[in-house]
C-alpha cells in the first residue's frame, strides 16, 4: 500500500515515460482508509499534509519514477499476505474501524498472530540500514508516547484498535523491517551491521491508557485542523520538526552564523567591501517539503517562507547598495 506523508497519492503519473506496466503496478497499490474520517497514519502525520491532501485531492499527482520504493514495499506486503494463507492463526492486512470522540478511525494491520494468550500486532516496513538505525536510535524507553518515533506511535495505536474492537489482550508489538540495501560481505565483517535483510524489533508497548490519550490528542488535533481550516482557508502551519527541517541562519562573506551576528559584521565593514558583501539568508533545509511532500505544490506555508526568503535577501541587498553608495 502506498500512504506517502500520511495523506494519500491520488493521481499516478508517468512524466518519465517508464513501461506501463509500472503504471498500472502503481495505481494497484492506491491506499484506501475505507469508510473512516481519519487513518491512523494520517493521524501520527502532520495535520496540514492531511488537511491540503483532502483540499486538493483531485489534483495531487505523483510520478511512477519517485514510487519504486513504495512499490517494493507493496509487493513485499502481498508476498507476506499470500504467504499468512499457510498459517492458520495468523489475520493478515486487515482493517479496523473505531469510533472515539465522534470521529470514525480505521488502521490497516499488516499481520495478527492470534494465539490462546491474546495477539502479536506486526507491521512490515521497507527500509535501508542507516534509516533503520536512525530510526532505532530514537527510541526511547522513556519519552511518552506522544514522543515516540512513528513506528512505534502507529502500531501502538494499531494495538489500541485491535484490542479495543475484538476485545483480546496485545502480547506484543513488532516492526518486521525489510532492509532493502542490506549487504552480506558486510554483515559477514561487521558485527554491528544488520546481520540478515530481515530484522524484527520489538516495539515498547504502551499501557492501554496511554495508547487512548495519545489517540485522543492526535483525534483532537484532527478536529482542531479541520476547524482551523474552515476558519481560515488554510489549515495549521507544519512545525520545523513535521518539515524535517532545519533553521534558516545568516551568511556573510561565505560563514554562517545569527542574524545579529551577521549585520555586526556588515557594520564594521569599510565602506568600499560593503558594495558587494551584505548579511543575506541563508535557507535551512526543509527535507520534506523540497522532496516528499506530495502536497507541496499547494501549499502556501511552503510558497511565504519561500518568497520571505527571496524578499528579504532582495531588500538587504538594495539596502546594502544604497548604503555602500552602490545605488543612487
Ligand atoms: S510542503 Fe512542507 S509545510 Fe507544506 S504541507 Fe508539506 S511538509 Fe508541510
Amino acid at each position: 500500500m502506498i500512504t506517502m506523508n500520511g495523506g494519500e497519492v491520488l493521481k499516478i503519473v508517468n512524466k518519465h515515460r517508464m513501461p506501463p506496466a509500472l503504471l498500472h503496478a502503481a495505481n494497484a497499490s492506491m491506499y484506501d482508509k475505507g469508510d473512516a474520517d481519519v487513518s491512523v497514519t494520517e493521524l501520527i502525520g502532520p495535520m496540514r499534509i492531511a488537511m491540503l491532501s483532502r483540499m486538493h485531492d483531485n489534483k495531487i499527482e505523483m510520478d511512477v519514477r519517485d514510487m519504486s520504493l513504495a512499490m517494493m514495499g507493496t509487493a513485499f506486503h502481498a508476498l507476506m499476505s499470500d504467504a499468512a494463507a499457510f498459517e492458520s492463526n495468523v489475520i493478515s492486512e486487515e482493517r479496523i474501524t473505531m469510533e472515539a470522540l465522534g470521529t470514525k478511525v480505521s488502521g490497516q494491520i499488516d499481520r495478527q498472530v492470534v494465539s490462546g494468550n491474546g495477539v502479536v500486532i506486526q507491521d512490515f516496513k521497507m527500509t535501508s540500514v542507516s534509516a533503520l538505525r536512525h530510526k532505532v536510535a530514537l527510541f526511547s524507553s522513556f519519552a511518552p508516547l506522544s514522543a515516540q518515533p512513528d513506528w512505534v506511535q502507529q502500531t501502538n495505536l494499531y494495538a489500541y484498535l485491535v484490542n479495543h474492537v475484538k476485545r483480546v489482550p496485545i502480547i506484543r508489538i513488532e516492526v518486521i523491517a525489510f532492509v532493502r540495501d542490506w549487504s552480506r560481505l558486510r554483515a559477514d565483517k561487521d558485527r554491528s551491521y544488520p546481520q540478515s535483510p530481515f530484522v524484527t524489533i520489538r516495539i515498547r508497548k504502551f499501557n492501554k491508557a496511554n495508547q487512548r490519550r495519545f489517540l485522543h490528542e492526535r483525534i483532537k488535533a484532527y478536529q482542531q485542523a479541520m476547524l482551523h481550516t474552515e476558519m481560515h482557508g488554510d489549515p495549521p502551519q507544519c512545525s520545523l520538526d513535521e518539515m524535517w527541517g532545519s533553521d534558516d541562519l545568516w551568511g556573510i562573506g561565505g560563514r554562517k552564523m545569527s542574524k545579529e551576528a551577521a549585520f555586526s559584521v556588515f557594520q564594521r565593514l569599510p565602506q568600499e567591501e560593503k558594495k558587494h558583501t551584505f548579511p543575506q539568508i541563508v535557507p535551512g533545509e526543509r527535507k520534506r517539503c523540497a522532496h516528499y511532500c506530495v502536497v507541496a505544490p499547494f501549499c502556501k506555508q511552503r510558497e511565504d517562507h519561500e518568497k520571505y526568503i527571496r524578499d528579504t535577501n532582495r531588500s538587504i541587498l538594495e539596502m546594502a547598495l544604497i548604503v555602500g553608495g552602490g545605488k543612487k
